[in-house]
């Protein structure tokens, strides 16, 4: 089976998809420096701590793993925080993307999966938008991450061998079904996660950040996908790759959103917890709605969700939190 090399698989995302890589057979090696992972997070494979900066540690790596593609999620995703401490977020997100890029060339890896966002679309004209829409970050982190596809369109265009899969994610959520793995982060900032956690005692409100959108109930519309339908997105577009697939860039959202409004009683109602909840003023930086068009995935991957459904997400979140590790 070929071997993945991993970056950030001991984090939320890689770590869903490190756990069906496994489950399905491949060969894995997880690089993360569990600066916000967890060695617990990690089902399959190997996992090495260290960090991109330090490209000899990641030569050596290569050396011995001899990895037949990369999937890199490795990075900050904090946008406060981005805006706060930009070199922080330019130096992991993309001065170390580089050295991960120029490892694999030393060692003639050429096949890249990368974690994109839907931050690259900034406040979009088109919604549901699609991948055609243009890049206009509005914050440092999107910047970034508009920055590394930018990078790798040049590479994949330079002539040498190189293909990569850029998927752009829209409102993360949820955790593994079975219970085994799922969001464990410091001082965390989204909604479900936030939402369920004042559920189980442990903020004493929810604050909804503004009222006044132009939407139906005044507050945004955000398109939520679970996390492992996501992780799915990343093992189809991986084979596609290995399959001698060209280089791509697909959203990954259901196509359809929910308010935060709609978020806090889905909550409510799964949760069987009434907590309070307060009107805030807006989040700097927040769009007012944020849906994917998910046409592109579905017809060329196949790609079908499995759990598209919210109550589902946010039981799984809520199981995650209560008899987890959440
Ligand atoms: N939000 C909120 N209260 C919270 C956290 C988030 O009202 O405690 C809102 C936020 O302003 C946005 C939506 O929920 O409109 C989704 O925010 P989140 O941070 O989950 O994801 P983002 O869309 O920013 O990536």
């Amino acid at each position: 089976m070929p071997k993945i090399l991993v970056t950030g698989g001991a984090g939320y995302i890689g770590s869903h998809v490190v756990k069906l890589l496994g489950e399905r057979g491949y060969e894995v090696l997880t690089y993360d420096n569990l600066s916000t992972g967890h060695n617990w997070a990690v089902l399959y494979g190997r996992l090495v701590k260290a960090d991109l900066r330090d490209k000899e540690t990641l030569r050596k790596i290569f050396e011995e793993f001899r990895p037949d593609a990369v999937m890199h999620f490795a990075a900050y995703i904090v946008v406060p925080e981005s805006v706060r401490e930009p070199l922080k977020y330019y130096r992991n997100n993309v001065v170390n993307t580089i050295n991960l890029l120029e490892v694999m060339e030393e060692f003639g890896v050429d096949k890249f999966i990368f974690s994109s966002s839907a931050a690259v679309y900034g406040i979009p004209k088109k919604i549901p938008v699609p991948e055609t829409e243009p890049m206009n970050p509005i914050n440092p982190y999107g910047e970034t991450k508009a920055t590394v596809e930018r990078i790798l369109r040049d590479l994949s265009n330079s002539g040498k061998d190189f293909r990569y899969v850029s998927l752009r994610y829209f409102n993360v959520a949820g955790a593994d079904p079975e219970g085994k793995i799922g969001f464990a982060y410091p001082n965390p900032t989204h909604l479900i996660i936030r939402a369920v956690k004042t559920a189980k005692g442990e903020f004493d409100k929810l604050e909804i950040y503004g009222t006044d959108y132009p939407t139906p109930d005044g507050t945004c519309i955000r398109d939520y996908i679970h996390v492992t339908d996501l992780a799915e997105a990343h093992i189809v577009a991986l084979e596609y790759l290995l399959e001698g697939g060209e280089s791509d860039i697909f959203n990954c959202g259901y196509g359809h959103g929910y308010s935060v409004r709609e978020v806090v009683e889905a909550v409510k109602r799964v949760t069987g917890v009434d907590f309070t909840v307060v009107e805030a003023p807006r989040r700097e930086g927040d769009p007012p709605v944020l849906v994917a068009d998910n046409r592109k995935i579905r017809k060329v991957h196949g790609w079908e969700p499995k759990y598209d459904d919210l109550d589902f997400i946010i039981k799984t979140a809520w199981e995650w939190e209560i008899k987890g590790r959440g």
